[in-house]
């Protein structure tokens, strides 16, 4: 997979018609017509921030036709909107000690926005599980682990986190004396990763707890990020403050 960087390399540097839809190193090609390129001057990639930031990896990798993208957003906006799942790790204290992102890693090593992240309806049960998307991928549910610096972090086992099986029981595939991964890394707040959650929560589950929703947004995969620094720069700037400082809305 890319880094952040990378993907907002792709998207900044994207000007055309076609990053309304959705520009990725992989796609089919796009044949430029005249037109496109006229209009794209005045789309800017602006309204290509935008679309990426609707469609996430919703497109599968193929570029959705216009037709498409309209029938995608009339299906999932209302639907998006209405379920936003709230994605946060949370210390034994009651702390959200990471607000989970679109490109936030999970211990399976994909991003966030590559799991499940819209649901048709919120089930009864808890956790709510996000399985992971990605052909091939054992991860059953978005599960956060937490880096140590750009490093990731030890077991007990002493291997590190992306050594071990995304599979339910995250065994390790470096030996057989592990039972399971189990990091006594210490996070910010003092307490040992081990005993840290990945919560996902609804919009009235965080509102019960007094914890910040922001505002209803159409982008996928937000997670746990409520707030925008600057809605012009992307979701890179994007900060925890609940408050869009520049009352952009969308
Ligand atoms: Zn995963
Ligand atoms: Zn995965
Ligand atoms: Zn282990
Ligand atoms: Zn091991
Ligand atoms: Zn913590």
């Amino acid at each position: 997979m890319g880094s952040p960087g990378e993907d907002r390399q792709r998207t900044r540097s994207c000007g055309g018609r076609m990053c309304v839809y959705k520009q990725r190193g992989d796609a089919p090609g796009f044949a430029w017509d005249a037109g496109a390129r006229d209009r794209a001057s005045s789309v800017g990639s602006w309204a290509a921030r935008m679309t990426l930031r609707i469609v996430g990896e919703d497109d599968g990798g193929k570029l959705f036709t216009p037709e498409e993208y309209e029938e995608y957003k009339r299906k999932v906006l209302p639907l998006r909107l209405q379920n936003r799942l709230f994605v946060s790790w949370r210390s034994p204290t009651g702390m959200d000690c990471k607000l989970v992102g679109p490109e936030t890693l999970c211990f399976c090593t994909h991003r966030y926005k590559q799991h499940k992240t819209d649901l048709e309806t919120i089930p009864q049960q808890r956790p709510i599980d996000l399985p992971c998307r990605v052909t091939g991928c054992q991860c059953r549910a978005y599960h956060y682990v937490p880096l140590n610096g750009t490093q990731p972090i030890r077991c007990r086992c002493k291997h590190f986190a992306d050594q071990h099986s995304a599979a339910p029981g995250f065994t390790c595939n470096a030996c057989s004396k592990c039972s399971g991964f189990h990091s006594c890394f210490t996070c910010a707040c003092g307490q040992p990763a081990y005993a840290h959650d990945t919560a996902v929560e609804t919009k009235q589950e965080r509102l019960a707890q007094g914890k910040p929703v922001g505002q209803d947004v159409p982008y996928a995969a937000m997670g746990g990020l409520t707030g925008f620094s600057s809605l012009a720069e992307g979701y890179m700037r994007l900060d925890d403050s609940g408050i869009d400082k520049n009352g952009k809305g969308w």
